[in-house]
């Protein structure tokens, strides 16, 4: 028997909070609008209309995949980030807004940079995943071009799909490899090919792995089932990545050049620390709209050999 948009929206806002899901009516509501291509006030205006049986047996599925907890983004396949459409799939971190706060704070340093004219800037987003951050940053800024690395070869194609979606592809290199290891000149593997010219960088973003590994099993379901552990924890202490990432971004950042990476709330001391250890200056922490600390950035400075990376 057909139902009507808010009939079908009653029982699946039902199903969503027996399944344990936070919003079981936002959902509800933003799986249904996106089947029909309304927005979601629409669903109100058009509450009596009824269902086709294709339309119904779709929702249906949908209903399904988010009461078996998987994210919302993953099941309409998008997110939005910074005002823009990014293609989100399993196997890749979906997006999160208070990345947006990494990008606000790359955006700053940027401004405040000095660049000499006559040349495009190097951006390097270091475990791109969907590639929000890197691409929103090309996006704005339009004399830049991306080196966009992940180690995960589905993460680099989405980043690739991406970028040409959003019409970047130009200004994008996508590069698998792990951190920032096709940058460096001595690499093992050595540098890749595509990447030759390229003399130093001017800015280093990362949303790296930081939740501590034993705290995995405390996180949501959506995320413990739905998306890649190596994309959210690494080690004991959640620090692993900033480790290895902080040295090797001094080494390929230019004289006065810029690294801003993601933290978890508390990591600022921990991870500044690091970030000082291998010479970085003029630390700054930035805090999400709930008071969290979440991005450190530092400057390179001008008092030693610049690396090259050709
Ligand atoms: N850079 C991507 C993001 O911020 C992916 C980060 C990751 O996989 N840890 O969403």
């Amino acid at each position: 028997m057909s139902q009507s948009v808010s009939v079908a929206l009653r029982q699946a806002a039902r199903r969503l909070a027996a399944a344990g899901v936070d919003t079981p009516r936002l959902d509800a509501e933003v799986l249904l609008a996106d089947l029909l291509g309304l927005d979601r006030l629409h669903l109100y205006t058009q509450a009596d209309r009824l269902l086709t049986p294709g339309e119904q047996a779709a929702y249906e599925q949908r209903v399904q995949a988010r009461a078996r907890r998987q994210p919302v983004a993953q099941i309409v396949g998008y997110k939005e980030f910074y005002g823009y459409r990014f293609t989100v799939r399993p196997g890749v971190l979906v997006p999160r807004p208070e990345t947006e706060k990494v990008v606000e704070e790359a955006l700053a340093r940027w401004d405040e940079m000095e660049r000499p004219p006559g040349r495009r800037w190097h951006i390097v987003d270091v475990g791109c995943g969907s590639g929000v951050i890197g691409l929103t940053l090309v996006l704005l800024r339009p004399d830049t071009e991306l080196i966009a690395i992940d180690q995960s070869p589905a993460a680099c194609a989405l980043t690739a799909e991406n970028a040409l979606r959003l019409g970047v592809g130009e200004r994008v290199r996508v590069v698998q490899g792990d951190l920032l290891s096709p940058l460096l000149p001595a690499g093992d593997p050595p540098p890749a090919s595509s990447l030759s010219g390229i003399s130093s960088i001017d800015l280093v973003v990362c949303n790296p792995p930081y939740v501590p590994l034993p705290d995995w099993d405390e996180l949501a379901p959506e995320i413990r089932h739905w998306e890649p552990k190596m994309a959210v924890a690494a080690g004991g202490d959640g620090l692993a990545v900033y480790r290895l990432l902080l040295p090797q971004a001094i080494r390929v950042l230019r004289a006065g050049g810029v690294c801003v990476v993601e933290i978890g709330d508390g990591q600022a001391e921990a991870v500044g620390q690091l970030g000082r250890a291998v010479g970085f200056t003029r630390e700054r922490v930035g805090y999400d709209w709930a008071g969290r600390q979440r991005v450190v950035s530092w400057i390179a400075p001008a008092t030693r050999k610049d690396a090259r990376v050709d």
